[in-house]
């Protein structure tokens, strides 16, 4: 193959998404989608006018969106800031508060894309160990360090810390920023934003790809003390200006504005994941604690990877992780009940 143009992209290992693949009948389990569909209110807002407004650049800053998410969350509209899904809020972090010239600390087994921004933007890296039981080893980060970052719930175990180990982060970590990635939080978890008036240091993000069924459209945020979000909006106007289109922008206010039905889908998803785990269980899996939309489970009857095959070959997609400490695992997203009763019924059968 011809040589890239510069050694560093030569070098770099870009993250593998999850297949998204083109045919229409297998059972989707593999990127951790939601399986309904987004509020009704969404619908309601894409309207004609909002069509014809294309024309028009939307609002560089996503004032609308900003003030609806501090209203949301208890803070203030200078403590938010948006882009175009987490990964891009992710990406626009590692500029602003870890290009310091120092080592970033985050869990070896967490989201794949950390490694990938670090060695884009040239940022070394030191990774900690889980704990026996999977778990984020809150005490394994060392200052200094130029930052710290890790998912809770972590990614791909699904495992949740509770905030009172977040609390002892952050008191240890005072000189560097925390970025608490909290894609999965609202499966059962508890949010750290409200800590981000007591620690100057930390930067909780979440998106609005998994809880509000909103992955298509691209929207992240992230929120923490209002110097940390002048910031990222400067790395972000030095990128982009508009890091959301009109129309994401509108879902997305539609969206914070329909609890009772985000509430109704999260619970839903609850229970489908807890009769998930109960079925593996019965069927000799490990399976590892969940606060997310996803089980993190090892088939102890054949290996991982015969199962991810035979499940794919029977129309059901699950993710597999072709790595050293992964390998025994299958990352399996929670569908609708009836998803999961195949999926269950398939397993059963293979
Ligand atoms: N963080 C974690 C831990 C994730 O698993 C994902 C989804 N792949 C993201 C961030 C990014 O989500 P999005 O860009 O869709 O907001």
């Amino acid at each position: 193959m011809a040589k890239l143009w510069s050694p560093l992209v030569e070098n770099l290992e870009p993250y593998v998404p999850g297949e998204q693949p083109k045919v229409k009948n297998l059972i989707k389990l593999n990127t951790n989608e939601n399986p309904y569909p987004p509020s009704p209110k969404v619908n309601e807002v894409v309207s004609e006018d909002e069509i014809a407004a294309l024309r028009l650049y939307p609002d560089p800053d996503s004032s609308r969106l900003k003030q609806t998410i501090a209203s949301y969350h208890g803070i203030q509209k200078d403590q938010v800031f948006v882009g175009n899904g987490s990964d891009e809020v992710l990406a626009h972090s590692f500029v602003a508060f870890f290009k310091q010239g120092s080592a970033i600390q985050f869990p070896k087994v967490s989201y794949s894309f950390y490694p990938v921004y670090a060695n884009l933007f040239e940022i070394e890296t030191n990774t900690k160990g889980l704990k026996k039981d999977f778990s984020v080893d809150v005490d394994a980060f060392t200052q200094p360090n130029g930052g710290v970052i890790f998912p809770n719930p972590n990614a791909p175990t699904g495992i949740c810390l509770p905030l009172s180990d977040i609390r002892r982060l952050l008191a240890e970590n005072t000189e560097s920023v925390v970025i608490i990635d909290e894609a999965y939080i609202d499966f059962g978890g508890e949010s750290a934003v409200s800590l981000i008036d007591e620690f100057k240091n930390l930067l909780v993000i979440q998106t609005l790809s998994k809880s509000r069924s909103l992955a298509g459209l691209r929207i992240g945020f992230a929120m923490g003390n209002a110097n940390l979000i002048e910031a990222l909006d400067r790395v972000k106007n030095s990128f982009n200006s508009y890091p959301l289109d009109r129309l994401a922008e509108v879902a997305a206010v539609a969206s914070f504005e329909d609890e009772t039905y985000f509430k109704s889908c999260c619970d839903s998803i609850i229970d489908t994941r807890e009769w998930t785990v109960e079925q593996l269980l019965n069927k000799g899996f490990d399976v590892l604690p969940s606060k997310t939309n996803f089980v993190f489970a090892k088939p102890n009857h054949d290996s991982a990877k015969n199962v991810f095959n035979r499940l794919r070959s029977n129309d059901v997609l699950v993710r597999y992780f072709d790595k050293p400490g992964l390998n025994d695992y299958l990352r399996i997203s929670i569908g609708t009940p009836k998803e999961m009763e195949t999926f269950i019924q398939v397993l059963n059968a293979l």
